[in-house]
């Protein structure tokens, strides 16, 4: 396999010889995305003797809001469920390279949160990308398919503002005989979309109702909103059924305005203060007459 090129950012800040309580608090700012080459010696190197991002920022700073992509994948074990043998007998049956690495903790007690954690293999796998991903929608199905694959890996692992600290090379295997991975290619990669919980990256906007909304009526059977009359008890679309209500019977209606145009009201959203003082507007006004 010829020796190919990749990106990861790369922190100015960052002292090498220094451990975490030192850099963690230094490492907000001074990231720059740097091109290396996959062979051994450079893996090792920026592994071992710089802080490291997966992740391209659109400025120096890295911040969630900042990710621009992400280049490389690490996976994180930091609790020994994953252990040496394990992952280097995974590895040998991947079809794309990667480098294991073991972490500064790798078989030390450490500290978190106030309790001691007893020494454990603690490792990082670098795994090298055929091209970035751009997308977070990508960028979630990817982290899915690995979280499936090792349910015990730290969460954090594709965290759009993670970064890593140096490890060392106590446990240090690298492969280059496979190429970068083709993420685009990971089987199941469609169902992990559609287990994104959409709010959790979505642009909250305003919530417009749809002729075509199925909503329940008042003895809970599906009706469209366009076959709704003004005044009739519903069950709010957003809340009719929600554990956050008090009540559990109908709680909205259609109604119509001064102008004429209909709305949707909630004596719930109301009162917990959602929508617009309850009120939901409805979804491309123009096109009321025609259906
Ligand atoms: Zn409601």
């Amino acid at each position: 396999m010829e020796n190919y090129k990749t990106r990861i950012s790369v922190n100015g800040h960052y002292d090498p010889t220094k451990g975490k309580d030192y850099n963690n608090s230094r490492v907000a700012n001074g990231w720059t995305l740097q091109d290396y080459i996959w062979t051994e010696d450079s893996v090792r190197n920026i592994t071992t003797q710089h802080g490291i991002s997966c992740n391209e920022y659109s400025s120096n700073h890295k911040t969630t809001e900042n990710w621009v992509a992400t280049h490389i994948v690490m996976l994180d074990f930091d609790d020994g469920k994953v252990t040496t043998s394990q992952l280097l007998t995974d590895q040998k049956n991947w079809s794309f390279d990667s480098y294991i690495y073991s972490s500064q903790n790798h078989q030390k007690p450490k500290e978190k949160n106030g309790k001691v954690v007893s020494k454990c293999d603690r490792l990082r796998v670098l795994i090298p990308l055929k091209e970035p991903i751009t997308e977070i929608t990508d960028l979630k199905a990817v982290e899915g398919y690995f979280r499936t694959k090792y349910p015990t890996i730290d969460q954090t692992f594709m965290g759009r503002s993670r970064y890593f600290a140096h490890g060392t090379t106590e446990i240090s295997s690298f492969q280059n005989s496979q190429g970068p991975l083709k993420w685009r290619e990971l089987p199941g990669l469609d169902q992990f979309r559609q287990a994104i919980p959409k709010r959790s990256w979505k642009r909250k906007t305003e919530k417009l109702i749809k002729l075509s909304d199925q909503i329940l009526d008042a003895d809970k059977k599906t009706i469209k909103v366009k076959d709704i009359l003004p005044d009739k008890p519903i069950y709010c679309p957003f809340c009719g059924l929600s554990e956050d209500r008090t009540g559990d019977g109908h709680n909205a209606v259609i109604k119509i305005n001064d102008a004429g145009l209909p709305f949707l009201f909630c004596s719930s959203c109301q009162s917990r203060g959602m929508g617009n003082k309850g009120v939901y507007n409805f979804h491309k006004l123009m096109d009321m007459s025609i259906d």
